[in-house]
């Protein structure tokens, strides 16, 4: 799968706020957002920042949501179409299959400093769901299933380290139980919107999508 190489910090000044892409170095004072706080272009256009239009608005949400969870166009628009056919409220939809992503899981359970590194651990076959290896960083976790690192002392010990540097700066969402002896989560409810870290505005992204 095709994979957004730019300057990362450049994603967060368009977004106005940190999108924690970097791992790390997102909660130092090298993080773009804190030196430089605001959008990319404005020295050139003299400072002036127009006021953004509606679609503007609908548009640069999206763009936030898809990059903060690593996705590509195409993959987040699948993801919005399941959301649109699925029961209930299609923005609330949209943010419990973002957030149920495997890699998402991985990151939310302090197991990595970024998104990207949760995929690689994903995509090089430590994890194990229900038992079974998944390496589809994508993959969508249920209710009740439990996730666990495979047997492997190098990279438990790296995520050992993750873990530690990773309780400084945030912590486990309710709705997973990690067991972090035994490198084992287990997802004991849906995620609602009052559990993400950065804000959104789901309908934004369901009104752009409606057009
Ligand atoms: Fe860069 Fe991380 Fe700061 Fe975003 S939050 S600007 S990725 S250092």
């Amino acid at each position: 799968m095709g994979r957004y190489v730019d300057a990362k910090c450049r994603l967060c000044r368009r977004a106005g706020m940190k999108l924690f892409l970097k791992g790390t170095r997102c909660v130092t004072e090298k993080c773009a957002v804190a030196k430089r706080p605001f959008p990319p272009g404005t020295i050139s256009r003299g400072g002036r920042t127009p006021k953004p239009t509606n679609y503007a608005l609908q548009l640069r949400e999206k763009q936030k949501v898809k990059q903060m969870y690593g996705m590509l166009e195409r993959q987040f628009k699948r993801f919005f179409s399941i959301a649109n056919r699925s029961k209930g409220v299609t923005g609330r939809r949209l943010i419990q299959l973002l957030e149920m992503r495997l890699d998402n899981v991985i990151y939310r359970s302090l197991f990595a400093l970024s998104r990207n590194q949760a995929r690689q651990i994903v995509n090089h076959g430590f994890v194990l769901v229900d038992g079974r290896r998944v390496n589809i960083p994508s993959y969508t976790v249920r209710e009740g299933q439990t996730i666990q690192i495979k047997n492997k002392d190098t990279v438990k010990q790296g995520i050992k380290e993750n873990i530690e540097l990773n309780t400084k700066e945030r912590s486990v969402p309710t709705w997973l139980q990690v067991d972090n002896n035994n490198f084992q989560i287990k997802i004991v409810r849906l995620p609602e919107k009052e559990d993400l870290v950065i804000p959104v505005d789901e309908q934004l992204i369901v009104e752009l999508y409606s057009k």
